[in-house]
């Protein structure tokens, strides 16, 4: 199949071209006529796989002068990929994106949305611009991106207030990579007879990641680190951490030893965050240590590496993390670091992927690569 057998538009084609898309990927095969169609849809995807243009081509071909789209993700760092890719599928159709998340101006934010015909926004910022009245959007198409990281992070009174400012006729789009049944409960509530759209058995981890564990005593877990990364040598990699204080710290140990590390969390000024995030993805910086809030949604096409510092307590974030890299077709790899400790969490991933363990690499290996 290929992106002319839809009726989409000669401009976005031409794009489509000059943007290096040959082929549609699975979901955006199945999606994205539907949703030119006009029905509301359920689609459920892994990460890496295209959901973005499976709902960002259809609904630019709709829209017309004066209608607006509404894109909801769950953090800023998502808004902005989002917004910019969009804007990258629309460039030659000259539509405008605004993006809206907290901390930063409301002026600037309730201009752009004047002039925009997508918008890509947060929760609270959204609400806090709707409640005070100074904008009003009346979307035409609204879609819950990573709706499953959405209600992961508390937000459920938010999307329903949210609701409250969208049309009854508008169309509506919910994409995930997981179905959990809260999901299935918020189509129910607020989508009208919606298609279902499903790419992967529920949790399974992407083919092109090659996924290791090392086991680890707690002591060693710094050493094994720093010695799988000198044994690996990633080109782009991500380190995650369960908690801040383990990004401060192993982002620091790094850089003192050496490595062009950069940490990331919630906790970090908002410009500080975005300026590394802008470095990491234009190869200014190798390596990342981030949570998993921070790093929720980070397209960046070309990680070689994710390293899990500690494993993640639930199997979905083990997915979410690991699906920062392999994207795109390309070739990943995930290794974690597991002790004794975290075997229940080990063996809760093991049923949902293909992890396989290793040794680690002895100073030997290391210095023969
Ligand atoms: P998801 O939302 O499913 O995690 P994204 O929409 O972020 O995935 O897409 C992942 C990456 O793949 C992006 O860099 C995007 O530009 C690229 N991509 C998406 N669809 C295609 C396609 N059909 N051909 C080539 N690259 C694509
Ligand atoms: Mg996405």
């Amino acid at each position: 199949m290929n992106f002319s057998d839809f009726n989409l538009k000669k401009e976005i084609l031409k794009r489509l071209e000059e943007i290096g898309f040959e082929k549609p990927s699975p979901i955006q095969e199945k999606a994205i006529p539907l949703v030119l169609e006009g029905k509301d849809i359920v689609a459920q995807a892994q990460t890496g796989t295209g959901k973005t243009a499976a709902f960002g081509l259809p609904i630019l071909n709709m829209l017309e002068n004066g209608d607006k789209a509404l894109i909801v993700t769950p953090t800023r760092e998502l808004a902005i990929q989002v917004s910019e890719e969009i804007y990258r599928f629309g460039k030659n159709l000259g539509i405008h994106t605004a993006t809206v998340y907290g901390g930063s101006s409301y002026n600037r934010q309730i201009s752009q949305i004047k002039t925009s015909q997508v918008i890509v926004a947060t929760p609270g910022r959204l609400i806090d611009l709707l409640n005070s009245g100074k904008i009003d959007i009346s979307p035409k198409f609204v879609v819950l991106d990573e709706a499953d990281e959405m209600l992961d992070m508390g937000f459920l009174d938010d999307i329903k207030e949210i609701f409250k400012f969208v049309p009854n006729d508008a169309q509506k789009l919910l994409f995930s990579a997981t179905m959990p049944k809260e999901i299935l409960n918020l189509a129910k509530t607020f989508l009208k007879n919606p298609e279902f759209v499903k790419i992967t058995k529920q949790n399974v981890t992407n083919e092109n990641i090659k996924e290791f564990c090392y086991v680890i005593d707690e002591y060693e877990r710094k050493d094994a680190l720093i010695r799988l990364i000198d044994y690996k040598a990633p080109n782009k990699a991500i380190v995650f951490c369960r908690t801040k204080k383990d990004v401060d710290d192993i982002a620091e140990y790094l850089k003192g030893i050496g490595f062009n590390a950069s940490g990331l969390h919630g906790d970090m000024e908002q410009r500080k965050r975005e300026t590394i995030i802008k470095n990491f993805k234009s190869n200014r910086l190798d390596i990342l240590v981030a949570t998993d809030v921070a790093a929720r949604g980070l397209d960046v096409n070309d990680v070689t590496h994710v390293f899990n510092y500690h494993l993640p307590l639930d199997p979905e974030s083990y997915v979410h993390r690991i699906g920062r890299t392999g994207r795109a077709g390309k070739e990943g790899m995930a290794i974690s670091l597991v002790t004794p400790h975290e075997f229940k969490a080990l063996s809760r991933i093991q049923k949902i992927s293909k992890i396989t363990l290793k040794e680690i690499p002895t100073l030997e290996d290391v210095k023969n690569t």
